[in-house]
Formats: structure tokens, C-alpha cells, sequence
């Protein structure tokens, strides 16, 4: 039953800051609902004994403490209270949970609660500021997709960050839903550095960097992906920095086998203020002979989707 785990290299990038000790390490990760997992989502070539939450949640919290991120931001969280919360705070990691309105792992017999999204940061090298939890706008119109966004400030450097997690909509003929979604969080967070902007004397709204990190259900050619992308926010997204030209994202972040076929796309972003905030390493991808022809979930990976791991430092004021 025990395969092996994937091993994966930091990629450091020319223009990093070239001082490890002072990155900000960040991950971006869907760890798959345990209800959904076994309940819904049909991963034919995945054998059952490896969705039993007995053996995925040792390799959910070894993938965490393998790379130790400062932020943490996960989606399908069902184990928050009984698990992931208490274990985390446990080595050190505050928290804030927000379960979805109505979550699908509600339909689900034998259910954990409802999944949501879910942010954790080291409190050694953060300070607590301001945490809100969004229900995401379509028109005007509350849906069932939410976002947590916490702002902290470095313990070390005195600088604040603003940090969002969020799920959208999943499938395809819900891209204007995703767009719609995207715009509202984008927003939000326009809004929110722009109050702690005046709290804080003298910063500029573009002072303050943000991260946004997500399971965006969307390919980079899709609308909401376009929006984040053009965003007077001055967003760009990390993961292409791992690629040859620096400007194409990954092959894939979730790879898995369904009734249907399979599903081998790009959904999960971590977005940064490109002005204030330098990508110093990324964490690679596995290669398809790792990932296996089963796919993912697996006795090796928890979930169908990949963790994104990044580190970032300040840039410097000008
Ligand atoms: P989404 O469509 O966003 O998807 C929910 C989950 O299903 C995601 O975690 C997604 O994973 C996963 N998923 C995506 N594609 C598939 C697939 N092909 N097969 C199985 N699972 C898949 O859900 P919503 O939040 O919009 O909620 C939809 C469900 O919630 C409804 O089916 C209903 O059960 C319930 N609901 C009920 C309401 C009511 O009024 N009764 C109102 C709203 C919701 P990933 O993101 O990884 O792709
Ligand atoms: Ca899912």
C-alpha cells in the first residue's frame, strides 16, 4: 500500500534575492474533500483504499510539512475542526476557515460538514491584522463560492501583506460565472488595501502586496484568467516563471481519470503584486512517468489536484 512520494526540486530564479532565510514561502493546494472524494467524483482508476481519510490525511499534513509553508492556502477543506485546524496550530499555524454555503459534500452519507476554503500562516513570521470571509458576487447575486482574505503583517521586515484564498465554480458553461466571481474578489481586495492603505500612514494602495492563491477552474485562456492577468492590481501569475520563456504556465495541476475521461488541465494559480513582491524559487511540477497512468488521487498524492509552492521576497521601495 505504501508507494513512494514525488520528488520535487525548487526551481531559483536569476533575478532572486539570493537570501533564502528572509522568502516568504507560499502554497497554494486542493486537497480534494474527503466526502467528495469518496462520494462524488467517480476517480474510476483510483483504488478506494487509497480516498480512505485514514491514510490521506498523513500524506495531506507529510506534503505540507515537507516544504513547511509561511502561507498556507487550501481549498475542499471538510477537516477543518476535527483535523487540520488543531494539527496545524499545533506547529505553529493560525487560521481562518470558510465553509461553503452549500457545499456539495452535504449530499454525501457519512459526511464531514460542509468543505470550504481555508488560510494558515506561521505566526513566528506574521502578525495577525484583519481576516474576512466573502461570499463571492455574481450581478449582484450571492453564489455558492467564497474566499478567505487575511492581511498580516512580516514580523521581521514591518511590511504587510494581503493575502486571499479562494474556489471557484467548477465545469465547463460556467465560464462567465468564473469571470463574474473573479471580478468581485479582485474588487474586494481593491477595496480592502486601499482601507488599510489609509490606516497605515503615508502607503500608497500599491504598497501593500497581495497573494492570491486559488483553484480558479479555469484554463489561462479563459476570461477570468485574462482579468486577473490585466488587473490594475498589477497581478502576475508565479507558476510561469517555471517555464523556459517565463511567460507559459504549467503543462498541468490536476491530472485525474474520470467515467468520462480524463482531465489533465491547469486550474490553480498563485497571483502576485509583480511591483512590490519577487518570486525567489519555484517548486516543479512531477512528470507524467511520476504522476503515474492511474493518475491522481494515488497511494503516492492525496489529492487530484497538485500543490504550488513558491517563495517570495519584498522588493526593495524605490
Ligand atoms: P461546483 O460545480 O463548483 O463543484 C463542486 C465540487 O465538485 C468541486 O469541488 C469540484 O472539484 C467537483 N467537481 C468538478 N467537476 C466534477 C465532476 N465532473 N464530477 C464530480 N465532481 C466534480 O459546485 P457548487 O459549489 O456550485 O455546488 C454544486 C452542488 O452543490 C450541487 O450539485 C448541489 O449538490 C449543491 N447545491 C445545492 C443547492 C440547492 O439549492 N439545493 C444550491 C447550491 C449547491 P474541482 O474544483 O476540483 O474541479
Ligand atoms: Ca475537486
Amino acid at each position: 500500500g505504501r508507494a513512494p512520494r514525488f520528488h520535487r526540486k525548487f526551481t531559483q530564479l536569476p533575478d532572486g534575492s539570493g537570501a533564502p532565510s528572509n522568502s516568504i514561502r507560499v502554497m497554494q493546494w486542493n486537497i480534494l474533500a474527503q466526502a467528495l472524494g469518496e462520494g462524488l467524483d467517480s476517480f474510476v482508476q483510483c483504488p478506494p483504499e487509497a480516498l480512505s481519510w485514514s491514510r490521506r490525511k498523513y500524506l495531506i499534513l507529510e506534503e505540507i510539512l515537507t516544504y513547511r509553508p509561511h502561507i498556507l492556502c487550501l481549498q475542499e477543506v471538510d477537516h477543518y475542526y476535527d483535523t487540520l485546524q488543531p494539527v496545524l496550530a499545533g506547529l505553529g499555524y493560525s487560521s481562518n476557515f470558510c465553509p461553503k454555503p452549500w457545499s456539495p459534500c452535504l449530499d454525501v452519507d457519512g459526511n464531514n460538514g460542509p468543505d470550504g476554503c481555508a488560510l494558515f500562516y506561521d505566526e513566528s513570521r506574521f502578525e495577525f491584522l484583519d481576516s474576512v470571509n466573502l461570499q463571492l458576487s455574481a450581478m449582484r447575486i450571492p453564489t455558492n463560492q467564497v474566499a478567505v482574505v487575511t492581511m498580516l503583517r512580516c514580523r521581521s521586515s514591518g511590511r504587510c501583506v494581503c493575502v486571499a484564498v479562494t474556489h471557484l465554480k467548477a465545469r465547463s458553461g460556467w465560464e462567465w460565472l468564473r469571470s463574474a466571481q473573479g471580478s468581485d474578489l479582485l474588487r474586494h481586495l481593491q477595496t480592502l488595501v486601499q482601507k488599510h492603505a489609509h490606516d497605515s500612514a503615508g502607503a500608497q494602495t500599491l504598497d501593500i502586496p497581495l497573494l492570491i492563491c486559488g483553484d480558479f477552474n479555469a484554463i489561462p485562456t479563459e476570461e477570468v484568467y485574462r482579468r486577473f492577468a490585466a488587473s490594475p492590481l498589477g497581478l502576475d501569475s508565479a507558476y510561469k516563471r517555471l517555464s523556459e520563456d517565463g511567460s507559459t504556465e504549467p503543462e498541468y495541476t490536476t491530472w485525474k481519470i474520470r467515467p468520462t475521461g480524463e482531465c489533465c488541465s491547469t486550474l490553480d494559480y498563485i497571483w502576485y503584486s509583480r511591483d512590490t513582491l519577487r518570486v525567489d524559487a519555484v517548486l516543479d511540477m512531477p512528470t507524467e512517468e511520476q504522476i503515474g497512468p492511474n493518475r491522481l488521487p494515488s497511494f503516492s498524492y492525496p489529492s487530484d489536484h497538485l500543490s504550488l509552492v513558491c517563495d517570495f521576497s519584498f522588493k526593495e521601495k524605490e
